[in-house]
């Protein structure tokens, strides 16, 4: 089967190979990945290779720490305006969608101002709210921005313009799928369970001059103490941070990001140009606005589109519903999707577009 969810999303082969080959044992121990110590050699190794690869895919400078939390992006929600927001309690933020709102939602639970500069709520998120006035970091300890929108479809190709304002990117959905430039964010942080590994584990990537000690926060969401700690200030997430370790290598053998970034802009070309030549489905979306990994399509009559679904699976293409806010199909195209799964969608589209 091809699986097309928007995740948890589909690993790619040869990892879940090397996982079930380890699993009894690694490295001779006669103990799998589910039984060590994250306090052992072999998990220091694992976290710190982990560490290093990502570093060497994402060009990541020494001015920036990587640290691994649980919570997923929804704990980084809170996270980063409990650590960041502490000199004006305000931030700036462009509401693209779904989860760009719940962010914003969840910093102004924790008592902060969210200004929302542009939002592109009333055209269904069709294409992405742009910076209205320049902004200054005299106003706002920093701006959000959702660098891909999951359930709409949309992706920042370029960063809006932010002047000195520092920017927090949430990166969840196409994080190491298409290349950004790390120095443009004071903070990243993406969920792995997309294109990264299982679900378990957050990464997030700081600006060293943005980590200082934050009192009456959670210790569980505090950055001064994670890194401090390596990211051990508790039992880390260890089997999700050793299955994200062996994606991050094969990533490296595919060729590192701008390489996966050529062959996701392929696979996601194969369906947006199916879907802008048919006469039955569609993708609302602005061209320029594309995303590369969620492709929301639809045949414009929701009952067709139940059907569609309902073929799709019967045929082995996997979970292609549509977010429930949205409606009609989406196909994540993450980087573990080979060309093979999208040509075989493509196909089985054209067919059922000529049967009806
Ligand atoms: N941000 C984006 C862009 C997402 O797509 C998601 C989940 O799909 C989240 C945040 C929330 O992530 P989590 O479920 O890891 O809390």
């Amino acid at each position: 089967v091809y699986n097309f969810a928007a995740g948890p999303a589909t690993l790619p082969d040869p990892v879940i190979k090397q996982i079930q080959e380890e699993l009894p044992s690694l490295d001779g121990t006669g103990m799998g990945i589910l039984e060590i110590s994250h306090r052992s050699s072999l998990f220091d190794n694992i976290i710190n290779t982990a560490e290093q690869d990502l570093r060497d895919l994402m060009h990541i400078p020494d001015n920036y720490h990587i640290l691994f939390f649980q919570g997923g992006g929804t704990g980084q929600f809170a996270a980063a305006p409990l650590n960041l927001a502490t000199n004006h309690k305000r931030i700036a933020l462009l509401d693209s969608g779904h989860w760009a709102t719940r962010a914003g939602d969840e910093a102004a639970n924790l008592g902060v101002q969210v200004d929302v500069l542009a939002s592109t709520k009333d055209d269904h998120y069709q294409e992405l709210p742009q910076m209205p006035n320049p902004i200054s970091n005299k106003d706002y300890d920093y701006l959000h921005i959702t660098t891909n929108n999951t359930i709409e479809g949309t992706a920042y190709h370029q960063l809006p313009e932010h002047g000195n304002v520092t920017l927090v990117g949430d990166l969840s959905s196409n994080f190491l799928a298409e290349e950004y430039k790390v120095t443009d964010f004071g903070l990243i942080f993406a969920g792995v369970q997309k294109n990264v590994g299982p679900a378990g584990v957050t990464i997030a990537i700081i600006r060293d001059d943005l980590v200082k000690p934050v009192e009456h926060i959670p210790s569980i969401l505090n950055y001064n103490l994670f890194v401090k700690k390596n990211s051990m200030f508790n039992t880390p997430p260890v089997f999700a941070i050793y299955a994200s370790g062996l994606v991050l290598k094969w990533l490296k053998q595919q060729g590192g990001i701008a390489e996966i970034e050529r062959i996701n802009r392929q696979k996601s070309a194969l369906l947006y140009d199916f879907l802008d030549d048919s006469k039955l489905f569609s993708n609302h979306i602005k061209k320029t606005d594309r995303s590369l990994t969620n492709i929301p399509f639809t045949t414009g009559d929701a009952d067709l589109d139940k059907q569609v679904i309902q073929a799709t699976t019967d045929a082995g293409l996997m979970n292609l519903k549509g977010h429930r806010s949205v409606g009609g199909l989406r196909a994540s195209l993450y980087n573990a999707m080979p060309l093979a799964g999208v040509q075989a969608l493509v196909d089985f589209l054209h067919n059922f577009e000529r049967q009806h």
